[in-house]
């Protein structure tokens, strides 16, 4: 088996659609008669990958493969060999699980070495640009994204209904990009245009350089910008499950980092205010998530990142030690002495958990609770005194290897 006819494909081409448009120029009348004669000849080359190769274009690909994540990859590797003159690029265009995790336990996905939180992924349908469409006809990765609103060369909002029978449009249930599946011609659709916010919010995803003096402009990483969006919806208790409300809080998030660090600290410190009148117990017995909920234990944003990089982080750390500051320890128990989990110590020491285990078996951390002289405490038990870690992340080691900070030695 061979293909005559490689198209070259658009550098923000999402997989589905390269494939798509593939399909076209070899003259093949449907996606269904490409993904069967591949998966036909995969399984003649090799059984697994042709056994991990779906017809379906929306479940192609890498990431949707849950248990078999490697056959998949080996199977588009060897789709790649089809073409006759250069590999195809289908493997540098896939969205593929990563080993990521964002704001302690988000999974993420990957294209390059960009990744992703998994439910910024848009599911229930693709929007499409019909300006983009009426120019070229392919569809690039970001209006998969839930970020990414409005075109950002067109400054229009995408279209998510087909005008003619009203359905979400998506090209990966069709397997047609310039036309839904009652045959209306997509770029045909009338076009609003989009507010500042959701071109500010679009932007984010494609556009490296911003101008601008918020912390999300200033960083060139996409991947950030997706952690502190999602770090705005967690905080929030918004149900990241549900796409809707995902982009309501992402419009929220917009005026939140616009007005940073202000905005920041006037949330943290009208949740320490307000825990005074619900408090139960003593403050020396009362977690600090009591008050602040998610915002420290969240705060990791990305693992690995630096605190140059972690604006978040930075900003509790300023916070923070200016409560510890102004709540100096006395005879009555204050903000100060409220607990920390192992989790979140570690998270403002920016080092492991095991290293929190060494200091406390050290002595540098005392805790609220005894334990036996080989238990651990759980990660998500409140346990260390705010006041002691933010005294200790001011003597830490310089991380000259990594992220990740040391404070003692492991022998
Ligand atoms: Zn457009
Ligand atoms: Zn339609």
């Amino acid at each position: 088996m061979q293909l005559l006819v490689q198209p070259k494909p658009f550098s923000d081409e999402s997989l589905e659609s390269y494939l798509l448009r593939l399909t076209e120029a070899n003259f093949l009348e449907s996606y269904r008669l490409l993904s069967g004669a591949v998966k036909e000849w995969l399984q003649e080359q090799d059984h697994e990958a042709g056994g991990a190769f779906p017809l379906e274009l929306k479940t192609v690909n890498v990431w949707h493969a849950r248990q078999s994540s490697s056959f998949r990859v080996r199977a588009l590797s060897l789709f790649e060999k089809l073409s006759e003159n250069k590999d195809l690029p289908l493997l540098s265009l896939s969205l593929r699980n990563s080993a990521a995790d964002f704001c302690g336990n988000y999974r993420a996905l990957a294209r390059g070495g960009e990744h992703i939180p998994r439910c910024f992924i848009r599911k229930s349908s693709i929007p499409v640009c019909p300006l983009c469409l009426s120019e070229s006809i392919y569809i690039p990765q970001a209006w998969h994204y839930l970020p990414y609103t409005a075109c950002t060369k067109h400054g229009v909002n995408l279209v998510h209904n087909c005008p003619s029978c009203g359905i979400h449009i998506s090209y990966l249930d069709s397997e047609m990009i310039g036309h839904c599946r009652c045959g209306y011609d997509l770029s045909r659709a009338s076009v609003k245009s989009a507010d500042p916010k959701s071109i500010w919010l679009s932007e984010l995803v494609v556009q490296q350089d911003l101008g601008g003096c918020s912390p999300l402009e200033k960083t060139g990483s996409f991947s950030i910008r997706y952690a502190a969006l999602l770090y705005f919806c967690i905080v929030n208790d918004a149900d990241v499950n549900n796409e809707e409300e995902v982009e309501r809080m992402l419009r929220e998030a917009v005026d939140f980092y616009t007005c940073w660090p202000r905005a920041f600290h006037e949330v943290l410190s009208s949740d320490l205010e307000f825990s005074k009148a619900k408090l139960v117990k003593s403050y020396n017995k009362t977690a600090l998530s009591f008050a602040l909920g998610s915002k420290l234990s969240a705060s990791t944003l990305i693992k690995g990142l630096t605190l140059q990089e972690n604006f978040i982080l930075n900003e509790i750390l300023v916070f923070l030690d200016g409560v510890v500051n102004s709540y100096p320890k006395s005879k009555h128990p204050n903000y100060g002495d409220m607990l920390l989990t192992v989790k979140e110590a570690a998270a403002l020491l920016q080092t492991t958990h095991d290293q929190v285990y060494l200091l406390y078996e050290d002595g540098y951390l005392h805790s609220s609770s005894k334990i036996g002289s080989h238990a651990r405490f759980p990660p998500n038990q409140p346990v260390f005194f705010l006041r002691q870690v933010i005294e200790l992340s001011k003597a830490k080691m310089p991380a000259d290897f990594g992220a990740s900070a040391t404070y003692l030695p492991h022998w």
